[in-house]
């Protein structure tokens, strides 16, 4: 079992439990995105492993009434054994996944991959005239470049200020020029995007400036944040008429993920401990 000062984060071991978080998220009508947590393999069978339990929960998904889609990370699936292997594994998702009405998005990991995995992205964009949305990342310095790119593209993109550690020639390190960034590029995204933007931040203000770019260009949008993070503002923006996507993760792995969610910020400690205490 997840003991409960984690299980703010993450939605228990199982396909099932993390169905049944969805099906109450989904009541505040807010919509999931089911993660599978597991990163880093570089045994095919572990990749393998993780890519049958995706085909699983694409049809688990789709059978049940849970308003909803899947993220999947590229080291997860096989990149850190070959991009061959990484590639034969998307695909069988993303095809159980389109047969089924399922959406993918694909998380993006640390510059070392962004070439392959947006390559991977744009042949199932293309193949699957957009069921499928990748992550991009506003702290390197390329990202301006890729969107114009992506433009281009069916399919979506979720903009998020980036989650890795990068070498300092390519990507920016000061918080104020990584939100800089940000708004630069939702500013380009809402003016480019037809498909709509997705707007992967827990920032007020980030959400505010989305509010009034879709106003100013009438781009769709939908807010995603994570499990467990300002739920009260996913449920307050969903009632207003916005959409949104809480990222929910689960899985076997919870441990690594519940400490990098506790190193990033403090509070989140108080919040889980008070939501155990009382
Ligand atoms: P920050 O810049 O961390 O914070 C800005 C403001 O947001 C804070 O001042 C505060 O007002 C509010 N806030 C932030 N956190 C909290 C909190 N815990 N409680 C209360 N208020 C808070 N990164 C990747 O590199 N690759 C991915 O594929 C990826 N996918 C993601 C998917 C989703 C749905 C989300 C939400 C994030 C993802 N990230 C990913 C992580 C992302 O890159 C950031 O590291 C992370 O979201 C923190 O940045 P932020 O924009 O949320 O806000």
């Amino acid at each position: 079992m997840i003991p409960p000062i984690a299980s703010n984060f993450v939605a228990g071991k199982t396909p099932a439990t993390a169905l049944d978080h969805a099906a109450q998220t989904n009541r505040d009508g807010v919509a999931v995105i089911l993660n599978l947590l597991g990163e880093h393999y570089h045994d095919r069978e572990d990749a393998d492993a993780d890519a049958d339990a995706y085909v699983d929960l694409a049809s688990d998904l789709a059978a049940s009434d849970v308003d909803g889609c899947i993220s999947v990370k590229p080291s997860q699936i096989g990149l850190g054994v070959s991009d061959a292997a990484f590639e034969e594994n998307l695909a069988r998702i993303v095809d159980e996944a389109t047969d089924r009405g399922i959406f993918v998005w694909i998380d993006m990991e640390d510059h070392e991959t962004t070439d392959v995995t947006l390559d991977a992205f744009e042949r199932h964009a293309r193949e699957t005239d957009g069921n499928v949305g990748v992550c991009i990342q506003a702290n390197l310095k390329r990202t301006r470049d890729d969107l114009e790119r992506l433009a281009a593209l069916p399919g979506k993109v979720r903009l998020v200020k980036g989650a890795y550690d990068e070498p300092k020639e390519l990507a920016y390190a000061d918080k104020a020029r990584v939100d800089e960034a940000y708004r630069d590029l939702l500013a380009y995204a809402f003016e480019h995007f037809d498909d709509g933007v997705a707007v992967g931040s827990h920032d007020p203000a980030m959400i505010e400036y989305a509010k009034e770019l879709h106003d100013e260009h009438g781009t769709p949008y939908e807010v995603q944040m994570l499990m467990g993070v300002r739920e009260d503002a996913q449920r307050d923006l969903a009632a207003d008429g916005v959409d949104v996507y809480q990222y929910v993760p689960y899985g076997g792995k919870w441990l690594q993920y519940f400490y990098r969610r506790i190193r990033e910020r403090k509070e989140n400690v108080l919040f889980a401990a008070r939501a155990v205490l009382t």
